[in-house]
């Protein structure tokens, strides 16, 4: 039999952000605050030509925090911000602490990848300012964003996401596509994919697929990559902010709206905690049929301290 199409994954520091995690999660101590890794992922998927097609998921943090002034008075609350080592940097000289010794940290001219020629694509997870990274630093690549979000940077989304938190040309109009809405068929259509109910192939191969994971903001997407037969990882983005609501061991933070009520980080708690509650059934499904999927959250500094040989020129 063939050997089921795979990909590599390394992980990318590309900036970092301090969370209060009241904001976050239940039970929290209000005082207590986090510094997190916004972390972006490089992912390889080989060519027949023997050539690699390099996707590039979520950007991170916006070097020397280039954001609009309406966006800089929004990050105090995110503050300490750390924006070095960023995307760009990581990509050409890998993250600090991996592991050099694999094969594939050849370089040329130096660089392990040139991020303005080697990358193809690029997945923005969602349209947060911690994710949208310096898009300017890829000019050969082609993004793509879930279904909702240009609408989202052109227009913002209520007052809890008024427009000027976003920017409309946050990403190269001419080079960007947006995946279609997940009740319209199109080339890439969403299909289920075990008790996930709406994923798109990406590659045509099943080597990796878009999720559509709503709640935390419109067009909210993850990624779900088979780095060999019987192991995947989950890229689950913003899904949730720690990891101890992928155990179950806490649940989604509540904190005062402003207006008299609470509200979440995410746009739709209830829907959120849907996304979440599939997230976890899926991975007990996989493990049942003798498969291992690893979550990896964008914003957890347990799994960064823990995996430096993980992220590139190092590999999940
Ligand atoms: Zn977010």
């Amino acid at each position: 039999m063939a050997a089921s199409p795979t990909v590599t994954i390394s992980a990318l520091d590309a900036g970092q952000i301090t969370l209060p995690e009241h904001m976050f999660v239940t039970d929290a101590d209000p005082k207590k605050k986090n510094l997190v890794p916004s972390l972006s992922f490089l992912i390889r998927h080989p060519e027949p030509d023997g050539s690699l097609t390099n996707l590039v998921f979520d950007l991170g943090v916006k070097r020397d925090l280039q954001y609009s002034p309406a966006q800089q008075k929004e990050l105090d609350i995110w503050q300490p911000i750390i924006t070095d080592t960023d995307c760009a940097q990581s990509l050409r000289n890998g993250v600090t602490d991996a592991a050099k010794t694999v094969d594939d940290a050849a370089t040329t001219n130096g660089l392990l990848l040139d991020p303005a020629k080697d990358v193809d694509y690029i997945i923005i997870s969602h349209a947060h300012w911690d994710h949208t990274g310096t898009p300017s630093d890829f000019p050969s690549a082609t993004f793509a964003v879930g279904s909702g979000t240009l609408d989202l940077f052109r227009n913002g989304a209520g007052p809890a996401y008024p427009a000027k938190f976003f920017n409309d040309d946050e990403l190269p109009a001419l080079r960007t596509i947006e995946f279609p809405p997940i009740s319209r068929t199109a080339s890439w259509a969403w299909k289920p994919l075990g008790v996930l109910p709406h994923t798109l192939d990406f590659f045509g191969d099943g080597s990796l697929y878009v999720v559509d994971t709503p709640g935390h903001i419109y067009g909210h997407v993850n990624l779900l990559a088979r780095l060999a037969e019987r192991r995947y990882v989950y890229l689950a983005g913003d899904c949730c902010h720690d990891r101890r609501l992928v155990s179950g061991e806490r649940d989604i933070g509540l904190y005062d709206d402003g207006h008299g009520g609470l509200r979440s980080i995410h746009t739709d708690t209830a829907e959120a905690k849907k996304s979440l509650e599939r997230l976890r059934e899926f991975v007990k499904s996989k493990a049942d049929e003798g498969i291992e999927v690893e979550v990896v959250l964008a914003h957890d500094p347990i799994w960064r301290r823990e995996n430096a040989h993980k992220c590139w020129p190092g590999k999940m």
